[in-house]
């Protein structure tokens, strides 16, 4: 009876006396390493062409749970479709990936942008600021 206890008490004692198994982060000086299955918030890709990959079918929007992409499509004179509006309200997107799984042809991919935090009470990232976060990567295409 005694005995477990005692075990328990030298695991405990172990842990804290063990500063590499310690939780806590000293964010944001210690950056989190995150894992590669991370799901943060959708980024519209860029193609070759230096375009919105993205096409506007709407497929991303009918999919997704929390209804917060709103997508708005126009033809150039090339009869190409592009997204005129193109916009995600983060503060409804729960990161659950389908508009991800959803894209016919790979226009918007979650990584790992998790730093939302804002002091607005609404936060609706529109298509510049989608393709920003893809920008500031500087992905081969
Ligand atoms: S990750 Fe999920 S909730 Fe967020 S925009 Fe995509 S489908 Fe919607
Ligand atoms: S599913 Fe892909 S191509 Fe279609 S509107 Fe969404 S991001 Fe654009």
């Amino acid at each position: 009876m005694i005995l477990p206890l005692i075990k328990g008490l030298i695991l405990t004692l172990k842990r804290f006396l063990n500063p590499s198994t310690c939780a806590t982060m000293q964010y944001p000086d210690e950056r989190p390493k995150l894992s590669t299955r991370f799901r943060g918030l959708p980024e519209l890709q860029i193609g070759k062409d230096g375009r919105e990959k993205c096409v506007a079918c709407g497929l991303c929007a009918r999919v997704c749970p929390s209804q917060c992409i709103t997508v708005e499509g126009a033809e150039d004179e090339t009869h190409r479709r592009y997204p005129e509006i193109y916009e995600l309200d983060a503060f409804r997107c729960i990161f659950c990936g389908y508009c991800e799984e959803a894209c016919p042809v790979r226009a918007i991919i979650l990584r790992d942008t998790f730093e939302l935090a804002t002091y607005q009470n609404k936060d609706v990232f529109d298509k510049e600021k989608l393709l920003d976060l893809t920008r500031k990567r500087d992905l081969p295409r």
